[in-house]
């Protein structure tokens, strides 16, 4: 973890002279901002991606969490939503046409997926491969691709891929990339350096920390940015709420803290549940021998959120030991001081998951802050029972 990073987490990069000294940043609760004259507001609204004008637009305390986040993922600039899925739409519909072609490379979060469908409607097409050979991801662009969609390590399964290599290979063909980061966290995994030109977030997870907010953020070059401004967030309506942008603030002053206790809780987990009988495979990205040279290229650390393949891979086993588990809480999303388990079997839907590469017996742990000795143990009774 970068010290500098941490310092910024921790409030250090905030202009406190600004505010009284004021150790957090005001919440500036309000919808608009009058100007002192009429033409004042005229030559605002002609550049609202860098005025106040509404709350809709841009807002004091969401503009210092953007300000945080754009640094702390090494971009230019930040736009915030009110949702991760707010930021993907946005990164989408603010960037392409009818007529353009996207590229979704390894496994992506599934409504992400759902979106793409959904604008098919729209004219804008996409492909997915799971291939990671930069070649072979190569075979799928098409002479309309106008943009590669991955996340390195990807949803479910968390295999990365050659990020610099990807980039490189969308460059030469004048496409952009964009990842979806919110895994690794700005403190563990900085795309932009490795040629990424857009990094985005659902704030939701980690960042925010605590499961109190639903946020997203895209990080990258300034006029791409000003592009999504003014084709989707502005008229798209995910802006993120003055309230909920304090919370993330607040919830990056502990990210540091918190992401070095969930990776050493999630890894020492990781460790045990490898050679646990009945447990026939671990998906994290450090227990994974083909792994190892992309964590050293391009991880700085892990998160606490990883999957197991039960042995016994029936649907009735999986409810067994999901129901079995006491400390860790059966529920959607992750990166919360709670531990969380999901799988993606939900009985009726094998064929789907095959067609995904997604073994059904898979589940999914988010290792939360309770102890790693009393986690342990919760999944040594339920595995007991499986
Ligand atoms: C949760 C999540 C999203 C969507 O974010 P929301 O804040 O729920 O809209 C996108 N990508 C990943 C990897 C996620 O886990």
């Amino acid at each position: 973890m970068d010290p500098r990073d941490e310092l910024i987490c921790l409030g250090h990069d905030e202009p406190l002279e600004e505010r009284d000294g004021a150790i957090m940043p005001p919440i500036v609760q309000t919808s608009l901002f009058a100007k002192p004259r009429f033409e004042d507001l005229i030559r605002s609204l002609e550049a609202e991606h860098e005025h106040r004008v509404y709350t809709r637009g841009c807002n004091p305390t969401v503009e210092a969490l953007e300000q945080k986040l754009a640094t702390l993922e090494g971009g230019e600039a930040a736009k915030c939503f009110g949702s991760g899925m707010g930021a993907v739409n946005a990164v989408l519909s603010g960037l392409l046409q009818a007529g353009d072609h996207i590229l979704f490379v390894n496994h992506v979060y599934g409504p992400t997926l759902q979106l793409a469908q959904h604008l098919t409607r729209f004219g804008i097409n996409h492909d997915h491969t799971l291939a990671r050979d930069i070649s072979e991801i190569a075979t799928s662009l098409r002479s309309n691709t106008r943009l590669i969609y991955f996340e390195s390590p990807g949803t479910m399964m968390f295999r990365q891929l050659d990020i610099s290599g990807l980039s490189e290979l969308a460059r030469s063909r004048n496409i952009l990339t964009v990842i979806d980061n919110t895994w690794a966290t700005p403190l563990y995994q900085k795309p932009l350096a490795m040629g990424v030109d857009l990094s985005l977030h659902s704030t939701t997870k980690y960042i925010g920390g605590h499961s109190d907010v639903v946020g997203g953020v895209v990080v990258g070059k300034k006029d791409l940015l000003k592009q999504i401004f003014y084709n989707a967030f502005l008229l798209n309506g995910a802006a993120p709420a003055p309230m909920d942008a304090y919370l993330l603030i607040r919830g990056l002053r502990t990210l540091p803290v918190r992401m070095r206790q969930h990776q050493e809780d999630a890894l020492l987990l990781a460790r045990f549940l490898k050679n646990h009988p009945g447990v026939r495979e671990v998906y994290h990205p450090a227990v994974m021998e083909e792994e190892e040279v992309f964590c050293h290229a391009q991880l700085t650390g892990f998160s606490g959120l990883f999957s197991i393949v039960l042995a016994d891979d029936r649907f009735s086993n999986i409810c067994r030991f999901i129901d079995g588990l006491q400390l860790f809480r059966t529920g959607v999303s992750w990166g919360g001081v709670e531990s969380l388990v999901i799988s993606p079997n939900r009985g009726d839907n094998l064929e789907t998951l095959d067609r995904a590469g997604i073994p059904r017996g898979l589940v999914r742990l988010s290792v939360g802050l309770e102890g790693v000795d009393a986690l342990r143990s919760d999944l040594e009774k339920a595995l007991e029972q499986v």
